[in-house]
């Protein structure tokens, strides 16, 4: 038996290994692969038997896995979600000078690919409670440029799809969605038809990065559509521009998913909604833990989509010091990271004449306030209250 002395310098001890030994990461893919290691490992072992290491059979089995799995009639895979995003650009024809519309509050690939294919990027602010794009901002932005939308569904949450699919047929234009943290996720109509994140739009794209909610052991991406003749020019673009061997159409790039990679995901892919589930539980325990805690607002959930919560996102009140939390919680062994610290607007690469500071109040506060916390599929309550009352005995504390 032990006496209650051990115990309780066992709890010491405990959080000591925590504080100096192993941290409590953002995500945790070591923990993960082991419960899947045997498959994983076959499905990796016979692609280096058959050597089939380009556009192997695994490629074709995940892209229809896939395709199933989305109920999309094309997926195209591709080398990551930043070429998807430049991919779907290029097929769609956008010309220098074409101006598309996406979210300052973003990663910056969304408007990187836009930038480098000589397009000229639109930023709007995002709505306050989803963080996605705000409708009423996209409205005013389009002119008779105007040939492509972007949404973004951060965080694994889906922007308005039906404003937005409503403002590109009035007007004409594309809808790219950018799907790279909401993979799975469902998004309910107003008509109550329920479809897939990234099967809305034109063209839907993501990223298998392995922190992503479906990552694969290194790059990968793809790009979806339901348009027979898009899905033609998607699969001319990523080859080369050819359809028939050594003739080249158009300008195309080299961007292949892995067959190492696809037979990752292949194994992966039918853990996908246990992995979100499991997501969205670790979310519940944040929700309750802080539910009457002042200084800080819990990620709102939007009723016409599932929140496949690729980030746990808190805004902090401002009279919180982030970074102050941020370096109490790392003595504590605890990660925490900021996604994003600064808005595109405000970036070097990105500054425009356009654009000045205070132009994106809802992006600009954003940046300053939101924290994310650790959120993966292998936490326990264990660690979940360790976390929740380390950040509520700081907050209490000021
Ligand atoms: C991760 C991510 C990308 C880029 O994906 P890569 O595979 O790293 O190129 C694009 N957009 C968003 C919103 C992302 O989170």
């Amino acid at each position: 038996m032990f006496s209650v002395k051990t115990i309780t310098l066992h709890v010491v001890f405990l959080s000591l290994f925590i504080m100096v030994q192993n941290p409590i990461p953002m995500v945790d893919l070591a923990s993960q692969y082991q419960k899947i290691k045997k498959e994983i490992d076959q499905a990796i072992q016979t692609v280096i038997d058959d050597t089939a290491f380009i556009n192997g059979p695994h490629v074709k089995s995940f892209k229809s896995d896939l395709e199933k799995y989305l109920d999309v009639k094309h997926v195209i895979p591709c080398g990551n979600g930043t070429d998807a995003l430049q991919i779907a650009m290029m097929a769609l024809g956008l010309k220098h000078g074409d101006e598309v519309i996406t979210a300052n509050f973003t990663f910056v690939a969304t408007v990187e690919v836009i930038a480098l294919l000589g397009l000229t990027p639109v930023l709007v602010d995002v709505l306050p409670d989803t963080y996605t794009m705000d409708i009423e901002a996209v409205k005013r932005a389009i002119t008779p440029k105007t040939k492509a939308i972007v949404p973004v569904h951060l965080f694994g949450q889906v922007a308005d799809m039906d404003e937005l699919m409503e403002i590109a047929e009035e007007n004409n234009l594309f809808v790219i969605e950018d799907t790279a943290q909401a993979i799975g996720a469902d998004y309910t109509f107003k008509s109550g038809r329920v479809a897939k994140a990234g099967t809305i739009g034109h063209i839907g794209t993501t990223s298998f990065f392995p922190s992503k909610n479906l990552g694969c052991y290194g790059d990968g991406g793809a790009i979806f559509t339901n348009d027979d003749s898009l899905a033609e020019k998607l699969q001319s673009v990523v080859n080369h521009g050819m359809k028939v061997r050594y003739y080249h159409d158009n300008v195309g790039v080299n961007s292949r998913l892995d067959t190492i990679q696809a037979a990752i995901l292949s194994v992966k892919l039918p853990y996908l909604d246990q992995y979100n589930k499991s997501r969205r539980e670790v979310a519940d325990y944040y929700d309750r833990a802080f539910s009457s805690c002042q200084l800080l607002k819990t990620p709102y959930r939007s009723p016409q989509s599932t929140h496949t919560f690729h980030q746990y996102t808190l805004v902090l009140d401002q009279s919180v010091d982030r970074e102050t939390l941020q370096s109490y919680l790392n003595e504590q062994g605890i990660s925490s990271a900021v996604y994003y610290p600064v808005p595109l607007h405000l970036q070097k690469a990105y500054r425009d004449e356009r654009y000045k500071e205070g132009d994106f109040p809802v992006t600009e506060h954003l940046c300053e306030n939101v924290i994310s916390l650790p959120i993966h599929t292998e936490m326990n309550e264990e660690i979940l209250k360790y976390i929740t009352d380390h950040v509520l005995n700081f907050l209490k504390s000021l």
